[in-house]
C-alpha cells in the first residue's frame, strides 16, 4: 500500500517538473568544479567567501582530526563536548558581543532546537512567509499558536501581533497591549532570505518586538561573514546592537565553508536550550576537527575582509551586465542574485543550457521556493574572478539569443 502511493506521489512530482536529482562532484567546493566528466564553472555555492578549500581551514581540520579523533562519540550533555567546541563558542561569543553561544550540528537542528525548546502550546511564534524551511519545521514542531506575516511586510505583522490579545473583541487594535495576550511571543525572520538575497528590515522588527513585548530571533546563514565590515552579519550591516536582537542562529555551512551551526544568546536562553533543545541533547555532537577549522574560518572572517570587498565588486559586477542584456534578477545586493523565470521546466532548459556552455546554476524550484516563481539561484564567491563572471554573463547572453526565456 505504501509503495502505491509513494509511486504516485514520486510520479506527480515528476510530472510537475519537480522532480530532484542529485550529481555527485568529484572535486572540492570551489569555482571550478569537476563532475563526471566534465569540469564546470559553479555558481551554486553558499560558500560566499571561499573557506570550504582554504588551506589554513583544511589544515586547522586535519589537526583537528589527529588531536580529537574523527568521531566525538557522544552528545553533548554525555562526553561529546571538547575543548575545540568550548573554545569556538567563546570566541564567536567575543566576536558577536553576545554573553553567550551554544554550537549545534547544524542550522536545520539549531533552529529546530531552539524554537521547541522556548516555546509552548499557548505561546505565540510570528514568522517572515519566505523564512527559511527550518523555521518553519521548527514552529510547527513547537506547538506554538504559529503566524505567518506577508514578506517583509511589517504591517501584516503587526496585524498578527495584534491578534491574540484581541479576539475578545477590542476594538482598537493599534491599542492592544500585551498583557492582554496569554503566553510568550517570538518574532522570527531569515535575515538575508535565503531564496532571494533580499534583507529583512531588522530595526523595524527589533522596535516592533519592544512594543509589543515580543522576543526576536534572526537567523542570519546568509548575513554572517558575508555582511558588515567586519562579516558580523545583518546586525553590523543594519549598526544594531546586541541588545536589540534577541537570538542570533546562523550556519557554518555557508560563509565559514565547514558545517555546523550556532546560537547566540543570553545566558537564560543558551541554559534553555541545553536542557530543553532536543536536537541538541538527544544528539550526538559535530567532530570537534569541524570547530577547529570553524576556529580558522572566524578568524579569516575577521581578517580577510578583501574577501567582502571583492564579493560586493562581483556582485556589482554582475548586476550591471545582467542590466545590460535585460535579465530579470530579483532586487539584491547580496551574493545571492536569482534570475527570475516562473515555470519550472523553463528554469530547467535554462539552467541545462548554460550547463552546456560549461557553466553550473542550479534552478530552484517549489518547493524551495512559491509555485511559478522557479528561479536560478545565481551565487557568487570571493574566489570567482571578474573574468569568470563575464563567462557567466556572456553565457546567459547566448541563452537569450536561443530565445528559452519569454519575455
Ligand atoms: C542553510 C540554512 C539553514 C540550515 O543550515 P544548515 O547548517 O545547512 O542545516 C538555516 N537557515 C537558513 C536561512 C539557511 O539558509
Amino acid at each position: 500500500m505504501l509503495e502505491i502511493l509513494l509511486k504516485k506521489r514520486l510520479d506527480d512530482r515528476k510530472s510537475k517538473v519537480l522532480y530532484r536529482v542529485r550529481h555527485a562532484r568529484f572535486s572540492p567546493q570551489k569555482p571550478e568544479v569537476v563532475y563526471q566528466g566534465r569540469s564546470l564553472l559553479s555558481f551554486s555555492s553558499n560558500d560566499y567567501l571561499g573557506l570550504a578549500n582554504h588551506p589554513e581551514v583544511v589544515s586547522a581540520f586535519q589537526r583537528g582530526a589527529e588531536k580529537y579523533g574523527v568521531g566525538s562519540g557522544a552528545s553533548s550533555v554525555i562526553s561529546g563536548y571538547t575543548s575545540a567546541h568550548a573554545a569556538l563558542e567563546e570566541e564567536l561569543s567575543e566576536f558577536l558581543g553576545y554573553p553567550r553561544v551554544l554550537l549545534f550540528s547544524n542550522g536545520y537542528m539549531a533552529n529546530l532546537g531552539v524554537l521547541k525548546a522556548l516555546l509552548k502550546k499557548g505561546d505565540h511564534l510570528f514568522q517572515d512567509k519566505l523564512n527559511h524551511a527550518s523555521l518553519i519545521d521548527g514552529g510547527l514542531f513547537s506547538g506554538a499558536h504559529f503566524k505567518r506575516y506577508l514578506h517583509n511586510d511589517l504591517s501584516s505583522l503587526k496585524r498578527e501581533l495584534c491578534r491574540p490579545g484581541c479576539e475578545s473583541g477590542h476594538p482598537e487594535r493599534e491599542q492592544c497591549h500585551p498583557s492582554l495576550c496569554e503566553g510568550s511571543r517570538l518574532i522570527v525572520s531569515d535575515g538575508v532570505f535565503s531564496m532571494d538575497g533580499d534583507l529583512a528590515h531588522i530595526p523595524d522588527l527589533s522596535r516592533l518586538a519592544r512594543q509589543y513585548a515580543a522576543t526576536l530571533m534572526i537567523d542570519d546563514a546568509h548575513g554572517m561573514g558575508v555582511l558588515g565590515a567586519t562579516g558580523r552579519g545583518s546586525l553590523e550591516h543594519h549598526g544594531l546592537k546586541v541588545g536589540d536582537v534577541d537570538i542570533l542562529t546562523a550556519s557554518f555551512g555557508k560563509s565559514f565553508g565547514a558545517s555546523g551551526a550556532f546560537v547566540a544568546a543570553n545566558e537564560m536562553i543558551i541554559e534553555s536550550c541545553i536542557q530543553f533543545a532536543r536536537t541538541y541533547t538527544y544528539h550526538t555532537n559535530f567532530p570537534a576537527a569541524i570547530a577547529e577549522a570553524c576556529r580558522v574560518s572566524l578568524q579569516l572572517i575577521q581578517k580577510e575582509s578583501w574577501r567582502r570587498e571583492k564579493l560586493q565588486k562581483l556582485v556589482h559586477l554582475f548586476k550591471k551586465g545582467a542590466k545590460e542584456l535585460g535579465l530579470k534578477l530579483s532586487p539584491s545586493d547580496t551574493p545571492i542574485q536569482p534570475l527570475m523565470i516562473g515555470d519550472e521546466a523553463t528554469a530547467l532548459a535554462v539552467s541545462d543550457s548554460l550547463y552546456q556552455k560549461g557553466i553550473l546554476a542550479l534552478a530552484l524550484r517549489a518547493p524551495s521556493v512559491p509555485k511559478g516563481s522557479a528561479r536560478l539561484r545565481i551565487t557568487f564567491s570571493a574566489e570567482h574572478t571578474e573574468e569568470q563572471v563575464q563567462q557567466l554573463l556572456h553565457a546567459l547572453e547566448m541563452v537569450n539569443h536561443e530565445k528559452i526565456i519569454a519575455r
